[in-house]
């Protein structure tokens, strides 16, 4: 689409709506910015697009916009089902995601991650990967950089990384990734889409514009992920823990098997830094999305020995009197929380609560039983999942994540550990999972401290 001239309503102005406008701005439209915050609090972003002409329609929404813009473009953390988009849709306006605007501008090859959970450790690792076997690569999407800076850059790079999410999804028409990789699917944002299967269609649109040239990277352990692999255009390449593929990349014995059209890669998971089943998983995904785009097997085993992975994810913080504590902020839904519990044979003090999203506690009741010694449990959801998990071990519930970290160092016995992994969102007590984390790692700290004392 030309965008010269064109009349161009910008939907919401953090930092992806900002670096959309200015491209916007570049290619000569006619951008209105829209954003139901006020001038006041986006003063900040105001302040970056002083130099531009624009209309701004702050701390409101103004259907008419909406209904004579050319194109409407949604910033990610903006619902696709806000009443002025389902208005401007049914009238048939244009309304797309920045992701999908900025892969009109994006010629390089694409990798494109979703699934419920490892997305960021995946997206990350894959960048990881092209960058040490010498391809310039950019990583962006739903975690950094906003695809459309690489866009409005005008960068030249080799290769594109991006993490999507599946509101970022619900807004595309033409984005066709050369790689898709699916990791897994349970449910998440119930409190955001009527239902999990409505969630489910969301993720599956990444293989919406594939041909049979692309690959799709399927997780057929998870079984919602191997149930779409007859209706792709694009050629499955499957990855399992479970099975050994003769076309594919497989776990088993302490190695991972790459295998395609006939040639077989070998790669020993001894000293990877790493840890978890679950990122064993993200580490199949990512070599194969690098080695199907052509990387070299061994430049790409070196960047994966060398990974050492991202805060916030069953980060170890610290180990007194016999306990070792692990700090899990970014495990926000149920499945990962499963995941972060199989990774500890038992004696688990498990920390967790928040804000509920509404899904269903139930796949964490047999780990519960099995693995956690004690379940403290804080914030508004910490009587939901009481009441249908604490009958399953000794349960408390606090009032604060303090309470809950001095409680779980007078329960957990030597040989023991505590695991902070909410399950749950941090929006009732935190501004986001990384204030959650930084206040539980002092909270820990500080019992170290006094332990030392
Ligand atoms: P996302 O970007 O999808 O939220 P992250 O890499 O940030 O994924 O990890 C989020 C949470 O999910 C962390 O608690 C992490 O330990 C857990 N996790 C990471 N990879 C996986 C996976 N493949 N399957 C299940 N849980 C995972």
């Amino acid at each position: 689409m030309e965008l010269n001239g064109k009349k161009v309503l910008v939907v919401g102005l953090a930092r992806t709506g900002v670096a959309v406008v200015r491209f916007l701005a570049q290619q000569g439209a006619e951008v209105t910015v829209t954003d139901m915050r006020d001038e006041e609090k986006l003063a900040e972003s105001l302040a970056e697009l002083a130099d531009l002409e624009l209309n701004l329609e702050l701390g409101r929404h103004v259907p008419h916009s909406f209904l004579m813009a050319d194109l409407i473009v949604v910033s990610p953390g903006v619902p696709m089902d806000i009443k002025p988009l389902l208005m401007a849709r049914s009238q048939h306006r244009r309304v797309v995601s920045e992701v999908e605007l900025a892969s009109w501008f994006i010629e390089a090859p694409m990798v494109a991650i979703t699934g419920t959970n490892g997305k960021t450790t995946t997206t990350t690792l894959t960048g990881e990967i092209f960058k040490a076997c010498g391809l310039e690569t950019f990583v962006g999407g739903n975690i950094g950089r906003p695809l459309i800076e690489l866009a409005s850059s005008g960068e030249r790079v080799d290769r594109v990384v991006v993490e999507l999410s599946s509101f970022q999804l619900e807004g595309i028409e033409s984005l066709r990734p050369n790689v898709a990789v699916l990791l897994n699917l349970t449910e998440d944002h119930l409190d955001r889409y009527a239902s999990f299967q409505e969630y489910i269609d969301a993720k599956l649109r990444i293989f919406e514009n594939q041909t049979s040239e692309d690959f799709a990277v399927l997780n057929i352990d998870d079984p919602l992920v191997a149930a779409c692999a007859g209706k792709l255009k694009a050629r499955v390449f499957p990855m399992s823990r479970l099975q050994e593929l003769e076309e594919g990349i497989s776990y088993r014995d302490g190695f991972i098997t790459f295998a395609h059209n006939g040639k077989v890669l070998r790669f020993g998971t001894d000293g990877f830094r790493l840890k978890g089943v679950h990122n064993l998983d993200n580490i199949m995904a990512s070599l194969a999305a690098t080695l199907l785009l052509r990387c070299d097997g061994d430049c790409a085993y070196q960047a994966v020995r060398t990974f050492k992975g991202l805060p916030h994810r069953m980060e170890f913080v610290t180990e007194f009197n016999g306990v070792s504590w692990y700090e899990d902020s970014k495990g926000t839904n149920v499945g990962s929380v499963v995941k972060s519990l199989e990774s500890f044979p038992a004696n688990i003090t498990l920390i967790a609560g928040g804000k509920d999203k509404g899904g269903s506690y139930q796949p964490l009741a047999e780990l519960v039983a099995n693995r956690v010694s004690h379940l403290i449990l804080i914030g508004e959801a910490r009587v939901r999942i009481n009441e249908e998990l604490g009958h399953l071990t000794d349960t408390r519930l606090t009032s604060s994540l303090e309470e809950a970290v001095e409680l779980a160092g007078t329960l957990t016995q030597p040989g023991g550990v505590v695991l902070f992994s909410p399950a749950c969102s941090s929006f009732d007590m935190f501004k986001d999972y990384a204030e959650r984390a930084e206040r539980f790692k002092a909270a820990v700290r500080a019992l170290e401290e006094e332990a030392k004392g």
